[in-house]
């Protein structure tokens, strides 16, 4: 299970402030994206969210219990980067095994993980491979893997599409569609593109300038959104 719930998370570096006051509530099982211009602080908060950044300010609580100072490692939360990050001189097993070595599996669990998550992601065929003989589609399924085998209970995925073309970007959106449906975990997705958002979203959080404008279903920020700037930023016809 995964209930998430920031209030009033504020992130400062130095003398930038880049949030600024976040309240937000996340369900259990949710997919909930995050949308924003360049630069309004969507990667700050989930940085946040994974624990790869400390918070300034306010609090951050998982299933009830405050995460501000808990370890990336022991919040149950896996994030998958834009830039996939896979270790360039390991296959794809090891890439994918790597992890969860970290967390003390034992081999046969491994293997198993393993196994689930190549055929969930086809990447069966694939696993003696190294990241340069992969195509872009498939190293960030890779990446997405490797997230996959730890059993997150939360799925982060910053702006997982925008280094592939665009008929790879379908192809991933749907994979990423269909293994929320099967998995059930909660995901919280970060892109700039208000298609990707309308189709994969339960709810979608508009950001600006290090704020939330505005939350809720695609078809509630279609149809009636708060102000101009979510209005533009959906394409609602007001
Ligand atoms: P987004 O992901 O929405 O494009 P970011 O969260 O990456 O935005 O960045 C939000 C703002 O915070 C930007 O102005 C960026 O320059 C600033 N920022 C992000 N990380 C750092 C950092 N480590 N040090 C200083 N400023 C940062
Ligand atoms: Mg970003």
């Amino acid at each position: 299970m995964a209930r998430l719930s920031l209030r009033n998370v504020k992130k400062q570096f130095k003398d930038t402030k880049v949030l600024h006051g976040i309240d937000l509530d996340i369900g259990d099982r949710e997919f909930v994206v995050f949308v924003g211009p360049s630069g309004c602080g969507k990667s700050t908060l989930l940085r946040l969210i994974a624990g790869l950044d400390p918070i300034t300010e306010g609090q951050f609580h998982l299933n009830g219990q405050l995460m501000n100072d808990v370890p990336p490692s022991k919040r149950g939360i896996a994030m998958v980067f834009q830039s996939y990050a896979l270790y360039p001189h390991m296959d794809v097993y090891e890439n994918m095994a790597f992890g969860v070595r970290l967390m003390g599996l034992k081999q046969t669990e491994i293997d198993a993980r393993i196994d689930e998550a190549a055929n969930m992601l086809r990447l069966g065929e694939l696993l003696k491979r190294k990241p340069r003989e992969l195509s872009g589609g498939q190293r960030q399924r890779v990446a997405i893997g490797r997230a996959l085998v730890r059993k997150p209970d939360v799925f982060l995925l910053d702006e997982p599409l925008s280094n592939l073309d665009a008929a790879l970007r379908s192809d991933v959106r749907l994979e990423i569609a269909r293994l929320h449906r099967d998995i059930g975990g909660t995901m919280i997705y970060v892109t700039h593109d208000q298609v990707e958002a309308m189709t994969l979203a339960d709810k979608i959080v508009v950001m600006n300038l290090g704020r939330i404008e505005q939350v809720g279903s695609p078809r509630t920020l279609y149809e009636t959104p708060a102000n101009t700037f979510v209005a533009t930023f959906i394409g609602s016809p007001r």
